[in-house]
């Protein structure tokens, strides 16, 4: 059993920082460290130690916070091997087929390329809960910054076999802008319609809308929904592959 803390972090990156706590053990991990004083504080608060920081990928609102915390909790720092030059104080490197257990709560790594080319994802398949970074979120996926197309769908078709019950927990609260994306190319998505009303509702009242599920970015997200009929001909690639059809609503949303 893993009890989950979120709170906002740079407010003007809309990261989200993550707290997570192994109920057998009391062992805690940092999901990233976007901010190392509000992880801080998140921890000061429970009276809670620092024994592990699990980071995503090598991106700076990720892994720059990790020699401010290693320095004062002697945290183990844990995260992709194949971004190791890249991850500030890294002790132990996690590849594809891995798993870390957080006390008796055990994490399953995913390698996820295409935001960056090492990005890993930590999937804790008994809690039915992953932390996904910034290669899937709400309505959206990261931007293709090292991986091509391919890559990045293939990451993602991954994570759209998991449960459908499983809970997404991703680095940023992007949904709301994601959402207007979506419905620009899947208008007649009555599911994508009815959440991106919750979403507006949920901002306007400042609270988040991370987590989501597998099943509601199935239904709802673009970048899980290649084979939509509708996004095939919105995007003008009615019958090709997967990976062009991504491809292409990639490209758009980074016009968008
Ligand atoms: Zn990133
Ligand atoms: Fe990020």
């Amino acid at each position: 059993m893993l009890e989950i803390v979120q709170f906002p972090c740079i407010p003007s990156n809309s990261n989200y920082g993550y707290l997570v706590r192994d109920h057998a053990t009391g062992t805690v991990a940092a999901i990233d460290s976007p901010d190392p004083d509000m992880i801080e504080r998140e921890l000061d608060a429970r009276g809670w130690n620092l024994d592990v920081i699990l980071n995503t990928h090598h991106h700076w609102d990720h892994v720059d916070g990790n020699p401010q915390l290693k320095a004062r909790y002697g945290c183990t720092v844990v995260g992709p091997s194949y971004e190791r030059r890249k991850i500030k104080g890294i002790d132990v490197e996690l590849s594809d087929g891995d798993s870390w257990a957080l006390g008796e709560s055990v994490a399953q790594v995913l390698h996820t390329p295409g935001h960056t080319l090492g990005h890993i994802v930590y999937y804790f398949a008994e809690d039915g809960l992953a932390f996904v970074g910034d290669t899937l979120f709400a309505m959206g996926c990261g931007r293709l910054f090292e991986g091509t197309p391919a890559q990045m769908w293939g990451s993602l078709a991954r994570l759209r076999d998991w449960p459908e019950d499983t809970v997404i927990y991703c680095a940023h609260e992007y949904t709301q802008a994601n959402a207007r994306f979506a419905l620009s190319v899947e208008p007649g998505n009555q599911a994508l319609q009815a959440r991106a009303a919750e979403v507006d509702a949920l901002r306007a009242e400042d609270k988040p809308t991370v987590p989501t599920t597998i099943a509601r970015e199935r239904a709802t997200n673009p970048f899980m929904r290649p084979d939509s009929a509708e996004i095939q001909a919105n995007v003008d690639r009615v019958g090709a592959s997967l990976d062009e059809v991504f491809g292409e609503v990639r490209r758009r949303k980074d016009r968008f």
